[in-house]
């Protein structure tokens, strides 16, 4: 089978991590963003010069169904239809208690972390054949709560955990495998998003290893998983937090 990945918000951090090492593993790629072209189009760049592979880059709010709809025919049309799919996108919003919380950013975090799983699963599964693979990334969160950061984010990742579970029961007669990858802390873009850009390094002496973690360290989880090497294994999780 002619392998070709879509990873939602892959054109920074773990997802382009992810892109370039499964590149290197001869997958065409589709990597999805939001807003960030000048990010998607460097990286399509970079992967079509380093790997020699089908790279492209669709934006596409996949918390919207409409755009959902349109990212994947659209993906049909330019690389081929999806066989393997990274649901990797996931935002934070600014550190606050619960009780500072409204419903905008909360219905915010949902959307974008937990209802996009679902719609691009749906889409992704009206393509894919028995032997392809869906890895969700999930987080340390959705078993630590992050009290007084971001419990609306750790929540939407309890949600994701609680998917892979179901999704994978559903698919598993069929041959298409379904995983799940909680990072811990790893040094991207997105703690400046919950207003800590320093966040890993703070929390650096609470982790066991004592050092946070490089996006290629949960890229390499993520493609085993994809991977046939992981033929046996859908509903699993993989911890990538340094002991915590
Ligand atoms: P990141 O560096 O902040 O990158 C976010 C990506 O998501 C960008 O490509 C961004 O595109 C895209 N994006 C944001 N909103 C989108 C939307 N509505 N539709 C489509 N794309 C959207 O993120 P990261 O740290 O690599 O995180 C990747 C995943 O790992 C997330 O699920 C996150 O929750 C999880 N995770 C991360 C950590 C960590 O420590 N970094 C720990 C645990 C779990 P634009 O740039 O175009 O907006």
């Amino acid at each position: 089978m002619e392998k070709t990945a879509l990873i939602t918000g892959g054109s920074r951090g773990i997802g382009a991590a992810t892109a370039k090492y499964l590149a290197a593993r001869g997958y065409g790629i589709c990597i999805n963003y939001h807003r960030n072209e000048q990010a998607a189009e460097t990286l399509v760049a970079h992967i079509r010069e380093q790997f020699s592979v089908p790279c492209i880059a669709i934006a596409a709010d996949v918390s919207d169904e409409t755009q959902v709809v349109r990212l994947f025919a659209e993906m049909d049309e330019l690389i081929g239809p999806v066989t393997h799919l990274v649901n990797n996108v996931g935002v934070l919003f600014k550190q606050m208690k619960v009780t500072e919380m409204d419903a905008e950013r909360i219905n915010k975090t949902l959307t974008t972390n937990v209802t996009s799983y679902f719609l691009c699963s749906r889409e992704a599964l009206k393509r894919m054949q028995p032997g392809c693979a869906i890895v969700n990334v999930s987080s340390v969160a959705s078993r630590t709560g992050s009290a007084g950061e971001y419990v609306d984010y750790a929540a939407s990742k309890g949600a994701v955990d609680v998917f892979t579970r179901g999704l994978s029961l559903e698919l598993a007669p069929q041959g298409i495998r379904v995983n799940c990858v909680r990072p811990g802390f790893i040094y991207t873009d997105i703690h400046a998003d919950g207003g800590e850009p320093g966040r890993v390094d703070r929390i650096s002496s609470q982790i066991p290893m004592l050092r946070g973690g490089q996006p290629e360290e949960v890229a390499s989880a993520i493609a085993w998983l994809l991977s046939d090497e992981a033929s046996y294994v859908t509903g699993s999780f993989i911890d990538l937090a340094g002991g915590r």
